[in-house]
């Protein structure tokens, strides 16, 4: 494998995808800075460094999608990370949104359907060094039992309703951020949870996801 490099040049990139994010509204302090740090390049190898780094979303393998950046820095934004949370993200894809998670300090389980996926970037992640990043295979709009509760949870693939086994996995105090609609397009929901019978929801601007496939998915 030919070594990653991580130059000014790339650095340059960030700082002005990060001035564009901020433009955009993304206020978080912690979720820009993060987003500054990740070399988003090495996740996405086979785009110029300047794609790499253009607010848009890309192609990866197995006709998946890396989110748009901004969609990234919107929903951990919503996600309110603080260091020393745990976070469970349904669909790991390239690990991106992973990377951003650890690199604000949370403890992340991801969890990705495509085995292919799952085993390119499990592996991508360990030789990056994300030690506080677990990869799992499966379906993940049932969550991951064996690990629950979680802080906070976040679904990076729009889903038809919100899964009830993700509500039941939150820790009281705890949210979920998923997009939920139709196949074409899908608005941003947050669900505070409150105690285990009281949910808050709040649905927020429109976004276009792949699909959450899956037992409580389409
Ligand atoms: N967070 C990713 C973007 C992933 S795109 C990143 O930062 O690159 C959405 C991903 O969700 C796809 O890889 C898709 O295969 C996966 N996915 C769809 N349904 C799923 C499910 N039920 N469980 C786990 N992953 C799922």
């Amino acid at each position: 494998m030919i070594p990653l490099k991580d130059s000014y040049k790339h650095k340059g990139l960030r700082k002005v995808l990060v001035k564009t994010l901020r433009e955009k509204g993304i206020k978080d302090e912690s979720v820009l800075e993060a987003i500054g740090r990740v070399p988003r390049h090495f996740f996405i190898q086979k785009y110029t460094a300047e794609k790499a780094y253009e607010d848009t979303a890309l192609q990866i393998d197995a006709g998946q999608t890396i989110s748009q950046p901004f969609t990234v820095a919107y929903q951990t934004e919503l996600l309110n990370v603080r260091p020393g949370i745990t976070v469970l993200e349904i669909g790991t894809g390239s690990g991106y949104q992973a990377a951003i998670l650890a690199e604000m300090g949370a403890k992340v389980y991801t969890i990705e359907r495509q085995e292919e996926l799952y085993r390119k970037t499990s592996r991508f992640l360990a030789e990056m060094g994300y030690s506080s990043i677990q990869c799992f295979l499966g379906d993940g709009s049932i969550g991951l039992k064996t690990h629950a509760p979680f802080d906070r949870i976040i679904v990076t693939a729009g889903a038809p309703s919100v899964p009830q086994p993700l509500l039941k996995q939150l820790r009281k105090g705890g949210t979920l951020v998923i997009p939920v609609g139709d196949e074409k397009v899908q608005k941003m929901i947050t669900v505070l949870k409150i105690s285990e019978k009281e949910y808050e929801q709040i649905e927020l601007d429109a976004f276009k996801f792949v699909p959450l496939i899956g037992e409580s998915a389409w």
